[in-house]
């Protein structure tokens, strides 16, 4: 993990900026390689994440696992997080004021990690990274590219876990990430291969 990563990890095992910090047992900052090109963000810690202070280890973090794995993806290649690192009272949805005191520990770690896509998982996950006016039921599958950053929303797999036609949604869903990363590798292939070319003119030239 980069070292500035470190540090505000550490940060918000002691932060107490919102509410939730009364009622956590431990914050879940998030994991996986520093460098990951995919990052996930979910809602918020539940009860065994917050027991454990890791991100997605209960039932639907398995469920997620395995979503990962049809696509051919090793949950231990990705960095998951959620939109506020402490858990709400009974799973609660996370309100305005504590999304926004936890945010700028997001915007750092998208900022540092540097991602090619982040999936935003479940609407409170999608309006705080895209806007009010998204939601997973009109926006899930359809892609947002910021600046260098590709933003997949995405159903929670907690709503999908136990709802056949939106597995069949989220398993889709996976799919297009699938595409978007191949797309994205033929594209970095294409310009290596574009740079490497003109090195070569270069090279002739001198
Ligand atoms: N649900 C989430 O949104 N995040 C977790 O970390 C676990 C379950
Ligand atoms: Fe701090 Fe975020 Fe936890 Fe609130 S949810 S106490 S802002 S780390």
């Amino acid at each position: 993990m980069s070292s500035e990563l470190r540090v505000i990890h550490s940060e918000i095992l002691q932060c107490t900026k919102c509410e939730l910090h009364r009622s956590r047992t431990k914050a879940v900052p998030g994991e996986g390689p520093h460098d990951a090109s995919i990052m996930l963000v979910g809602e918020g810690p539940g009860q065994n994440e917050d027991e454990q202070g890791r991100p997605f280890v209960g039932t639907s973090g398995k469920y997620l696992t395995e979503l990962l794995e049809s696509i051919g993806v090793k949950r231990s290649d990705v960095f998951i997080t959620n939109i506020v690192k402490c858990r709400p009272p009974n799973n609660r949805v996370p309100r305005k004021p504590e999304i926004e005191a936890c945010n700028p520990y997001l915007q750092s770690q998208i900022r540092l990690i540097n991602p090619r896509i982040v999936c935003a998982l479940g609407t409170p996950a999608i309006t705080t990274m895209m806007g009010d006016e998204y939601s997973a039921s009109k926006f899930h599958g359809k892609s947002l590219t910021k600046g260098e950053v590709t933003i997949l929303p995405m159903y929670h797999p907690a709503a999908a876990l136990y709802n056949a036609s939106l597995k069949e949604t989220i398993f889709h869903d996976f799919q297009i990430l699938k595409q978007l990363l191949e797309s994205k590798d033929a594209l970095n292939a294409a310009k290596n291969a574009e740079s490497r070319g003109k090195k070569q003119t270069l090279e002739k030239w001198v």
